[in-house]
């Protein structure tokens, strides 16, 4: 590849690594990256990635609420359809041609404003399919954990299979990239899962679940309270063994625990089948503690699900 054919590929990954870097103190945004994932998705299926504004809001909104901070007062899609256009990456037309005014919701209707990728953007992610898949991992990885991708994934309308294998592709030539780029991101202690795992003995904290598939410990996992993607170490008091469905309960904010390592459930969760119930139940039950105290989930990571993940407020157990 000469390099001005490489140009145009590496701005256009150094803007998504710009997107993805605009984390404050652990607070998390992750508005403009579920925005970007939405229109890569639109851009996918339909050939371009026009978002309208007042059409798409429902869904924008939607996603923020299901992989979004938790927000008390709801999830406001305008910040990020306004203002992303400052990072380069986003263009809003309107119907007189005038800017609409930043974060207000009915200025963006009244405008009819569209939202899109650039134009030489756009060509270039439909040129190259995989730069397009390793543009929505980079995206996955730096706001979400793994338990969540293929969630993400279906619901913008992407194959979460062919993104994975997509990703691959693209061969990263800045002199950089090996300490900024992905490997950083993807970079995980392979020592985690197992230290995690033997500190709950091979099984859920919350459920118990302990199975087996002859010798080997089966849907469990090594679940990290404050994401990697929030530079949660993989350390085991960042840590806490979850069967694959608390484990998924946990990142979708449905399940917390509290700093006395007691779990808390969200009363925005509900369901009337057995399955559910137990789940409910699980509110205020003591969290199964790790076999040694220094293993024991630190309060700052608890701290941090609680106020970036957990769907407060919890519910209280009659
Ligand atoms: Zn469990």
């Amino acid at each position: 590849m000469t390099e001005a054919q490489s140009y145009p590929l590496q701005d256009w990954l150094n803007r998504i690594r710009g997107l993805n870097q605009w984390k404050q103190g652990g607070k998390r945004a992750p508005n403009k990256p579920l925005l970007l994932l939405y229109a890569l998705g639109k851009l996918h299926n339909n050939g371009n990635s026009r978002v309208v504004f007042e059409s798409d809001e429902v869904r924008l909104k939607q996603m923020l609420e299901d992989f979004g901070p938790p927000r008390p007062g709801g999830h406001s899609p305008e910040y990020a359809f306004s203002r992303m256009d400052r990072d380069r990456i986003w263009e809003i037309d309107t119907s007189d041609g005038a800017s609409p005014a930043v974060d207000s919701r009915r200025a963006l209707i009244e405008a009819n404003a569209v939202g899109r990728l650039p134009d030489n953007d756009e060509e270039l992610l439909k040129s190259r399919p995989e730069l397009l898949y390793q543009t929505v991992q980079t995206l996955l990885r730096g706001n979400w954990p793994d338990s969540l991708h293929s969630e993400i994934c279906e619901r913008v309308g992407l194959d979460f299979e062919s993104v994975l294998a997509g990703d691959t592709a693209v061969v990263d030539t800045t002199a950089d990239s090996a300490a900024s780029g992905r490997q950083a991101e993807q970079k995980r202690d392979p020592d985690f899962r197992p230290q995690v795992l033997r500190a709950y003995e091979y099984q859920c904290a919350m459920c118990g679940w302990d199975a087996r598939l002859s010798d080997s410990s089966v849907a469990l996992e090594a679940a990290h309270i404050r994401w990697k993607a929030y530079q949660g170490p993989d350390d085991p008091r960042n840590g806490v063994c979850l069967c694959v469905l608390h484990h998924r309960l946990f990142d979708r904010g449905v399940l917390g625990i509290s700093p006395d390592l007691r779990i808390k459930v969200s009363q925005d969760f509900n369901g009337r089948g057995r399955p559910a119930q137990l789940v409910i139940e699980l509110a205020n039950q003591e969290l199964t503690p790790p076999q040694a105290s220094g293993q024991r989930p630190d309060e700052q990571y608890i701290h941090w699900h609680q106020t970036q993940v957990f769907k407060s407020p919890a519910r209280v157990p009659h």
